[in-house]
């Protein structure tokens, strides 16, 4: 078997917030590879920190901490044009297709601004790139001269994920890109972001609540909780066989992806604790129906518990 080139590493990451005199750890020293031409999935209950870290990952938030490695360079320690090269290559589609186009433009305007911004193209071949683009996303070539409120929200995300490949980037992050569609068209989005990263050879970050289509998308999944990756483990082995009582949780509520027997939904205590004051030792004592004693003083560490199977509990 070959094994799978490594894309990105991510080392101790942390993005800490100011609020109110106090420190916000939305992402407090995480780490993980992400293998070229795989789809990782990032799930984990709102507030958990999911959209930071994908942010982080294109510094759309600068970390406080940390490292960052893009094929094998870190992204902190380059020079300017590196920096540029690296942009390029990655991507992010975000969650809503309403807030996330410029109204004033026109779908050719919007496809064409990073081809513009990047100066990747001489202007003459501008237009038969948003063309290529508009064909690779399944939009009519009438699109062009619209305005994005002319659209329906599928189409919209079509156009963002037109733009995303702008520059044929080779790492997207998918920041909830089908939570805010109709049920309906989330399975065209789905089978789009699939169809192009077979075409294209794309690696993605796949963030999602919905874990059903982190299951059918994902090579490997990663469980976030306050701030923390809790387990990590290949997509069929972590659905079949979760090892951390905050997965187990958010498995059993979802009956139709029991796949092996597990226990009916197991309701956890309360909500999500507030990263401004999270829980001493491991941060999920508070909800967890495992909890010992040590658990609210002592943190767990991720480690591998089978092959390529990481969690973060005691109790392994
Ligand atoms: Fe639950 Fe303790 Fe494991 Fe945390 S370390 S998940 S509180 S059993």
């Amino acid at each position: 078997m070959i094994k799978k080139r490594k894309m990105l590493k991510v080392k101790n990451l942390k993005k800490h917030f100011r609020v109110r005199k106090k420190l916000l750890k939305a992402v407090d020293d995480v780490s993980f590879e992400i293998k070229a031409g795989e789809t990782l999935g990032l799930v984990g209950e709102s507030g958990s920190g999911k959209s930071t870290l994908g942010k982080m990952l294109l510094r759309l938030h600068k970390p406080t901490s940390g490292k960052i490695y893009y094929e094998d360079k870190d992204i902190n320690d380059i020079s300017r044009k590196e920096r540029k090269l690296v942009q390029r290559d990655m991507q992010i589609i975000f969650q809503d297709p309403y807030s996330s186009l410029n109204p004033k433009l026109t779908v050719e305007e919007i496809i064409s601004e990073p081809l513009l911004i990047h100066r990747t193209l001489p202007k003459n071949e501008q237009n038969r790139r948003v063309d290529e683009l508009l064909d690779l996303t399944r939009l009519p070539l009438r699109s062009k001269q619209k305005y994005p409120y002319e659209f329906s929200g599928g189409e919209r995300q079509r156009i963002g994920i037109a733009r995303a490949l702008a520059l044929s980037p080779k790492f997207i992050v998918c920041d909830e890109p089908i939570s805010a569609l109709d049920v309906s068209i989330q399975a065209q989005i789905m089978n789009l972001l699939e169809d192009l990263q077979k075409e294209l050879g794309l690696t993605y970050l796949f963030i999602a609540h919905d874990l059903a289509m982190v299951r059918h998308i994902s090579t490997r999944v990663a469980v976030m909780y306050l701030g923390k990756i809790v387990e990590l483990a290949p997509t069929e082995e972590l659905f079949n066989n979760p090892k951390h009582p905050y997965t187990e949780a958010l498995l059993s509520s979802y009956p139709e992806l029991n796949t092996r027997k597990r226990k009916s939904n197991i309701i956890l205590a309360g909500d999500i604790p507030s990263p401004l004051t999270p829980p001493s030792g491991c941060r999920f004592h508070t909800r967890c129906p495992k909890a010992l004693f040590a658990c609210s003083e002592k943190e767990p560490k991720l480690k591998e518990i089978n092959r390529d199977h990481l969690g973060a509990c005691h109790l392994d």
